[in-house]
């Protein structure tokens, strides 16, 4: 029996890893829920699969929490000390990292601490800190396992491989706005941003994937999680998202992963890692899919890809503060405060102002992004960028 965390469980991804568990009662249980803010989910979660602990990191719901849980046996916390305390829980085995945002940091940093075994979803942690958070995992000997299904594909493609690796190919869909030109993406809105034409996902994701923003950030996460550097990780336009990533080996094989688009298999084998689990969903059918294709990416029409590229060649504080400028910027776009277009300039905007440090510690990420974050609401305010 593997007891289970689940950080983020009312999320997209929380969700569809509750989807396992519910179908295989025998071999998974779980052992801490956390949500945001949303109690009427959280709720039902609890009573369905009876957690010991419960968190809701939105301070202000912990009352409601409370008084809708009464009768329930688990014990109900709040705050950053309970997602702390959900990621570092006694009794857990596994912990599933699905907040958004750099509020994933330091719980997820909290449970590798620990030692906890880690598949981990929240690309932001790696994005931000992922030489503090590889090096913390070597030293606790903490195996991370990557859910992000482009990660989860190379994962699966260089796991039992010791030969030596020419690079990493990241597929990418292109999002809804693959064939649109550049004056076309001046008069998007919100909804065509929130249609993604392959991946039903959350809306951060969902906008990033729009900007092609979560393409570069799977780009510093690649380079961590597989000690690669920028010149030797590639992305590679396929709509179809039937292959999910490739490695290419110093002798010219290329090893690739295929599946539908569907999180379910990548969090599934995150979750059952080393071994693999009979799954009764729809086996991929190759010769009704008939047709792949590739393209290289428009780094012109998509210009957060090279933003991220930059970020990770001028170092880690720069990363940090791409992250951050990029969470406010999709923040602002999705409340109607700024046009597509604006996202990009806005983001470059922050990190042409920033002043690159050494990032040593949690708390200098904490820091650098807390400056990103004040920039950002400084320059929107004044409505310069
Ligand atoms: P989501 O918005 O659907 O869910 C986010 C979860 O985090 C919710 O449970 C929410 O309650 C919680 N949360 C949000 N803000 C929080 C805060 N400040 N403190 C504590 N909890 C908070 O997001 P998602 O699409 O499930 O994505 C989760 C992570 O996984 C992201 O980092 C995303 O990039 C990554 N990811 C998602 C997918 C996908 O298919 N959805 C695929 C690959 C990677
Ligand atoms: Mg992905």
């Amino acid at each position: 029996m593997l007891n289970i965390t689940i950080l983020g469980s009312t999320g997209s991804i929380g969700k569809q890893t509750l989807d396992i568990i519910r179908n295989k009662k025998d071999i998974f249980k779980v052992s801490a829920l956390t949500s945001n803010s949303n109690i009427e989910l959280l709720c039902e979660q609890v009573k369905e699969f009876k957690p010991e602990l419960t968190v809701i990191a939105d301070k202000n719901k912990y009352k409601d929490l409370k008084n809708f849980l009464a009768g329930e046996e688990t014990t109900i916390l709040c705050g950053e000390e309970g997602l702390i305390r959900a990621a570092t829980y006694e009794e857990t085995d596994l912990v599933i990292s699905a907040i958004v945002g750099i509020a994933g940091l330091l719980p997820t940093y909290a449970a590798i601490k620990k030692g906890k075994k880690l598949a981990l979803a929240n690309k932001e942690t790696l994005v931000t800190a992922g030489n503090i958070i590889m090096k913390e995992a070597v030293e606790k000997n903490v195996k991370i396992i990557p859910v992000d299904s482009e990660h989860s594909a190379i994962f699966q493609c260089i796991e039992k491989e010791e030969n030596e690796i020419s690079k990493i190919i990241l597929t990418a869909s292109g999002g809804p706005f693959r064939e649109k030109t550049i004056d076309e993406l001046t008069r998007v809105t919100i909804a065509d941003a929130l249609k993604h034409p392959n991946w039903s996902m959350g809306k951060k994701i969902t906008i990033d994937s729009a900007t092609m923003m979560n393409k570069g950030l799977e780009v510093i996460e690649a380079k961590w999680l597989f000690d690669m550097p920028r010149e030797r990780i590639e992305v590679c336009i396929h709509p179809q998202c039937i292959i999910h990533s490739m490695v290419e080996y110093i002798d010219g094989s290329l090893i690739a992963q295929l599946g539908y688009t569907d999180m379910i298999l990548p969090i599934q084998s995150a979750m059952t890692y080393p071994n693999r689990k009979k799954t009764d969903f729809e086996k991929l059918k190759l010769s009704e899919i008939k047709e792949l294709s590739f393209y290289e990416p428009d780094f012109k029409k998509f210009t957060c890809l090279g933003l991220a590229y930059d970020a990770l060649e001028y170092g880690d504080s720069t990363c940090v503060v791409l992250n951050a400028a990029n969470e406010i910027a999709v923040k602002s776009f999705l409340q109607g405060l700024i046009k597509f277009n604006d996202i990009y300039k806005l983001i470059y905007s922050i990190m042409e102002k920033h002043n690159i440090v050494a990032v040593k510690t949690i708390e200098d990420v904490l820091l650098i992004d807390k400056w990103g974050r004040e920039k950002g609401e400084d320059l929107l305010k004044r409505g310069v960028f």
